[in-house]
């Protein structure tokens, strides 16, 4: 049986590294010149943690964890507000959780391929046509691969579901947000935050800070934004949005002018009935992004990708469709809500939201209480993969 897979993110190669397993020969095609090497970091627990485990590559996730043992959010000078106690909530959660760079994400997986994988880069389809029992695309340098199934790995904005189910429009929920995310070096900023995750939070917009143990520095912002268009220059906009705020601020946009591979998006949600049609299936981001107020689109791309592969591996490619959706969508779905219930919580809209947070966090490490933390982060275990 053979997969033609379009996009070598989280999902593609996740999904590559499953099929190849079970006996599949796999092409991939991605239109990035090269692997990606930006990120930023990403709690990893539930479906996504199961399905590496359940695929032997958990030893090569945890070789890439980042110990954190706390995030701290700050104000406008620095000053601590709350925190949250990383380790506690990791020990609430049996341990079940780690922080990656999507990058190491990306490499891990990448490294897992079998030899056997065509990867091809700077490469994408042009044209898609079911042919009931295969499926033929013909890709941007002309050429034509048939495959038993075409597997649209491509991401929340997925050229796959534009050309095989129609408009984004169509399936998209914009929550109101952007997120910008991009890598620098600043050996004071890195000694400050002395390994540490800080968060800058003022109403409506929130800045993250992490040191790396190799000097760079990862950050994350989300600001709400009434407005859809998405700007022509990154750094320029995130200088609009935060250039009246001190702490950091003013050394890391100083430092986003000169980065040329600032991530930036809406905060989105994709939200479809269907996630496959004939012998094309979307998985990750592309068929149910549940967004970064979820905080699992990695680990549901990975265990979407596992399970699609143990069911087909164990049934006929229409049937292990069907079955995929049905095995899936009431956690997306649930995700997704919960997503959206969680907005106020991670961009506070105002000082008293700011102020709920900050006692809440800082009750959770009162002995005693971790039962508040075990109870908040709970939902993050559900996994598709154990069911
Ligand atoms: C700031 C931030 C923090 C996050 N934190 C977390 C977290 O803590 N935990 C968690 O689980 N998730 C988190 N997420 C979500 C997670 O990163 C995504 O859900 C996940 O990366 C989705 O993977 P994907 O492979 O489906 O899509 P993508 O990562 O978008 O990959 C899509 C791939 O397809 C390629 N592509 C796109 N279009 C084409 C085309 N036309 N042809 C060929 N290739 C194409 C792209 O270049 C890319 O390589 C976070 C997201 C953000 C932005």
């Amino acid at each position: 049986m053979k997969a033609l897979i379009v996009g070598a993110g989280i999902a593609g190669l996740a999904a590559s590294k499953f099929l190849t397993d079970i006996g599949w020969e796999v092409t991939i095609v991605e239109k990035a010149r090269g692997p990606r090497t930006s990120g930023y970091m990403i709690d990893f627990a539930g479906s996504g943690y199961d399905a590496v485990e359940r695929a032997g590559l958990l030893p090569r996730f945890i070789a890439k964890h980042h110990q954190i043992d706390a995030v701290e959010y700050v104000d406008t000078k620095g000053h601590t507000r709350s925190i949250i106690d990383y380790k506690l909530t990791r020990e609430t959660m049996r341990g079940r959780l780690l922080a990656l760079l999507r990058g190491d994400i990306e490499q891990i997986l990448l490294d897992a391929q079998s030899k056997a994988v065509d990867i091809r880069y700077s490469m994408s389809v042009d044209e898609i046509t079911d042919h009931g029992d295969s499926v033929e695309a013909v890709l941007t340098d002309g050429s034509r691969v048939t495959a038993d199934l075409l597997i649209g790995a491509d991401g929340i904005h997925s050229h796959v579901r534009g050309l095989v189910f129609g408009r984004e429009e169509n399936y998209l929920r914009y929550l109101g947000y952007h997120v910008s995310a991009f890598m620098f070096e600043d050996p004071a900023i890195s000694a400050d935050l002395r390994g540490g995750f800080k968060i800058l939070t003022v109403p409506d917009r929130q800045f993250a800070l992490y040191a790396l143990d190799d000097g760079r520095l990862a950050t994350f912002d989300a600001h709400k934004d009434a407005s859809r268009e998405r700007p022509a220059k990154p750094a320029a906009r995130l200088r609009e949005v935060y250039g009246d705020l001190g702490w950091h601020l003013p050394s890391v946009l100083d430092h986003a002018d000169h980065c040329d591979d600032i991530y930036y998006d809406w905060i989105a949600q994709i939200e479809m009935d269907q996630w496959h049609k004939g012998r094309v299936v979307l998985v990750g981001d592309s068929a149910y992004a549940v967004s970064l107020l979820a905080g699992q689109g990695a680990s549901m791309a990975i265990g979407g990708a596992f399970v699609l592969a143990q069911l087909l591996a164990k049934m006929p490619v229409p049937e292990a469709l069907a079955s995929f959706e049905t095995r899936l969508h009431k956690e997306v779905l649930e995700k997704q809500a919960s997503g959206r219930r969680t907005a106020n919580w991670f961009v506070p809209p105002t000082e008293f939201h700011n102020k709920v947070r900050d006692v809440f966090l800082n009750a959770t490490r009162l002995p005693g209480l971790s039962w508040l933390l075990r109870n908040f982060f709970a939902p993050s275990l559900k996994s598709v993969v154990r069911e």
